[in-house]
């Protein structure tokens, strides 16, 4: 491809990244392969002092993970992307290459509970601290700074209660001090969301989710401008948290489809909500394609559509939940998200179970809640098969 950035995102979804072989070959190459060789000493002895450019070591780097870490990249409207062995391995990257001890880190409080632990109680062993503030306050934000301040840390819609955090306020209060922004964009991905361009520093992904899309691997991804994605790199490289050839053969593969599959299952989120919303067994629906959303207008202007997670609470508390998790036949009980199929999900109980029952109540996650990660099924046999429970509660 001449220059990615003539092309629009569909198109870079299939093509962008893709070098071929001296075969010729039209689908892309997985090389597997641990290590490269070179035709003599000297050329050795330059590509390990990083004079030459080229392969070594696949620690380091492989053409496959390159083709999907370019492919990325230039989805997210980044200058450069490095791909890590899974989304926490992404998060980890980021703050051991950015962060010293004695830096501090401000972020939402409705942060993955993995990257939550991560900064709440892991990485203040090694000097680094983090506030947790309310997604949707920027004054907030605004008031946890301090002058160790080095990044703030969002996730937006967050799980499960799709909170929308506004990326171009933040990156104002956090620019305005020299703060860097990384974004979590997981849940939208760049079909729906792109924080670059909302002026956010750094982009994470956890690839497990719908850029993979058909739950097979893990996989991860910092994207951004090179001088911070090298420092990524630095870190990765030696402590080997890399992307494996064969996954990231899957995520390019992911990759092709994501936009179909997120149109797609973002429109049947929609149907899905709406149809919630009117249930007399439901409560309540957070999904901020709704204009019953808060936060409606925000999502509106910042992300191309409403995503595809959809949570509802049940009129009722644990015992009403999960005989609605216990009545479907269709979706799967699990905790994943971003796939083909349908998920749901019971949070107080499962992804939120290791947190007091107060952290619950305080982060809104209720006994009444559900979480559905909506996948390609038609809907009208996802609305069947939660009838089954919500016409007996
Ligand atoms: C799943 C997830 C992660 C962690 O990704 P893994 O690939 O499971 O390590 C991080 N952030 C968000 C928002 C996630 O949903």
């Amino acid at each position: 491809m001449a220059s990615d950035r003539d092309y629009s995102l569909e198109t870079l979804a299939v093509r962008a990244g893709q070098q071929r072989s001296q075969f010729n070959e039209h689908s892309e190459a997985l090389y597997l392969t641990s290590s490269f060789v070179f035709d003599n000493a000297a050329q050795a002895a330059a590509r390990f002092a990083g004079e030459e450019p080229g392969n070594v070591y696949s620690r380091f780097t492989n053409p496959t993970v390159a083709a999907f870490q370019d492919r990325l990249a230039a989805l997210e409207g980044a200058e450069a992307c490095i791909a890590t062995a899974s989304g926490m391995s992404a998060v980890l990257s980021l703050i051991m290459a950015l962060c010293s001890s004695g830096d501090h880190i401000v972020a939402s409080t409705g942060l993955f509970g993995a990257t939550q632990q991560l900064l709440g109680t892991i990485m203040p062993r090694f000097g680094v601290r983090t506030s947790f503030v309310a997604q949707t306050d920027v004054a907030a934000w605004e008031a946890a700074m301090r002058p160790e301040t080095k990044l703030f840390f969002l996730e937006t819609p967050s799980n499960p209660l799709t909170e929308i955090a506004d990326i171009a306020a933040l990156v104002g209060v956090a620019h305005a001090q020299g703060i860097l922004v990384a974004v979590d964009n997981c849940f939208c991905t760049p079909i729906l969301q792109r924080p670059l361009d909302l002026g956010a520093d750094l982009v994470v992904h956890s690839a497990t989710k719908f850029l993979d899309g058909q739950g097979r691997v893990l996989g991860g991804a910092v994207a951004g401008p090179r001088r911070l994605t090298d420092e990524v790199f630095k870190f990765l490289r030696t402590a080997g948290p890399t992307l494996s050839a064969f996954n990231a053969w899957v995520l390019l593969k992911g990759l092709e489809t994501l936009q179909i599959r997120l149109e797609a299952q973002s429109a049947r989120a929609l149907q899905l909500a709406s149809w919630l919303e009117g249930h007399p067994a439901v409560a309540r629906v957070y999904y901020p394609g709704l204009p019953s959303h808060p936060q409606f207008e925000l999502a509106r202007r910042q992300q191309r559509s409403g995503g595809a997670i959809v949570s509802f609470t049940v009129r009722g508390a644990r015992a009403e939940a999960w005989k609605v998790v216990d009545s479907c036949r269709l979706l799967s009980i699990t905790a994943n998200l971003g796939d083909t199929k349908t998920t749901l999900t019971h949070p107080a109980s499962t992804t939120h179970g290791r947190i007091t029952p107060e952290q619950r109540v305080a982060a809104g996650i209720g006994e009444d809640l559900l979480r559905i990660a909506v996948g390609l099924e038609a809907v009208v046999d996802l609305q069947d098969d939660l009838e089954n429970g919500l016409s007996v509660i």
